[in-house]
């Protein structure tokens, strides 16, 4: 959707990935197919661009760090995208930079988790500090004997420990941060997750205006704290009272506000999907332009509108049935060209602008429905 963007406004594309005819790689001028490992071919690929940005976090640093060594300006730098990558690092940089975060606790062996899930009390969620993402990598503990089992479960890593936090609503707001400090948000969205998976994104969230300017608040005050040139989503829980951040016996894992943070990506997010069809200036146009140096775009809302995902599962009975998606003719489809449907992996998404977003919903929910065939 970036390299698409990019096209649209006469630049020229080169992407780097450990696959050939990758989504990007159909519609680029050149694709690099290679290991991230493979030093010599990012220095390679580095010396052909005038900025380098990435579309995932997982991407090894050692890929920013090759580029930034060639003189490569890299945006977000690699030191943002080295924190974003694992939620122990995550979490303690949202916490120096002052942020309200979900009750946690680093841990690195049994005996730590033990200990830690007394102070954090149950139920608790326990996640790998590493690549983890959509649920992936995260186990649930109940009771004092699930630890064992959850420890065994994620593979003896080093993780982090959450409160389980009994959130209202997820939210989260995409932001970009030119260069010169230039900083724009998007609207507040909800998020609603089928089996820890973004289902659906309702853009703008139904909240007080009072969240919407907090939520504004902490994303201007990561960026600044973080120097991002680039666009990042902050993901946040919405707690219904003051101090409703978790379970926990400690005060001091409370958080004050009504607004928890559970993640951040220092890139376009899923739930900034709806910015194509919804916004003056998409979210993509959004990274293209603050990682090229110039400044952002203007994030205002134009109509209602909704994204919903399409997954793999809905190919399990074979082709989804398209022409009856079609045949309602308010939406945009979107297929990123990945080539197996596999269940839970994101294929697409449809956007859905209408008068009011409870309309765009009920339209978007019937027509992921018509797609399923028998
Ligand atoms: P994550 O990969 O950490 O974003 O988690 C995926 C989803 O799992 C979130 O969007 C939430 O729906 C749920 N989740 C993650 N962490 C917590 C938590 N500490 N308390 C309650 N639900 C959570």
């Amino acid at each position: 959707m970036l390299a698409m963007e990019a096209r649209r406004m006469g630049y020229r594309i080169h992407t780097y990935s450990p696959e050939h005819n990758s989504p990007t790689g159909q519609i680029a001028d050149f694709e690099y197919a290679a290991p991230y490992n493979d030093a010599a071919a990012v220095r390679s690929f580095a010396k052909g661009v005038d900025a380098l940005t990435f579309e995932f976090e997982n991407v090894p640093s050692l890929v920013a760090e090759t580029a930034e060594a060639e003189g490569v300006p890299v945006r977000p730098s690699g030191s943002i995208l080295h924190a974003a990558q694992n939620r122990q690092r995550e979490k303690s940089m949202l916490t120096r930079a002052g942020l309200p975060v979900t009750p946690f606790r680093a841990i690195t062996d049994i005996k730590q988790l033990a200990e830690a899930v007394h102070e954090i009390g149950f139920p608790a969620i326990l996640k790998t500090a590493a690549f983890g993402y959509d649920g992936k990598g995260q186990t649930r503990i109940e009771r004092d004997t699930g630890l064992e089992s959850a420890w065994n479960s994620l593979g003896r890593q080093p993780c982090v420990l959450e409160a389980f936090v009994n959130f209202e609503r997820e939210l989260s707001m995409v932001a970009a941060r030119g260069q010169d400090g230039a900083f724009a948000t998007y609207p507040l969205v909800e998020n609603r997750h089928v089996n820890h998976i973004l289902d659906v994104t309702i853009a703008p969230a139904d909240v007080e205006p009072s969240v919407a300017q907090e939520a504004e608040r902490l994303a201007c005050k990561l960026c600044e704290f973080l120097d991002l040139t680039g666009v990042l989503c902050i993901e946040y829980f919405l707690v219904s009272e003051p101090g409703m951040g978790g379970n926990s016996h400690d005060p001091e894992l409370q958080s004050t506000g009504r607004l928890l943070i559970n993640e951040i990506a220092p890139r376009p997010h899923n739930s900034g999907h709806w910015t194509i069809e919804g916004a003056v200036t998409s979210q993509f146009e959004q990274q293209l332009r603050t990682v090229s140096g110039l400044a952002p775009g203007s994030t205002e809302q134009l109509r209602p509108a909704v994204m919903l995902n399409l997954l793999g599962d809905l190919w399990q009975s074979g082709e989804p049935n398209w022409p009856a998606l079609l045949a309602f003719s308010n939406l945009k489809l979107h297929l990123y060209g990945k080539h197996e449907p596999r269940p839970g992996r994101k294929m697409g998404h449809l956007t859905v602008t209408a008068g009011t977003t409870a309309e765009a919903l009920e339209m978007g929910l019937q027509a992921r429905t018509a797609l399923q065939r028998g």
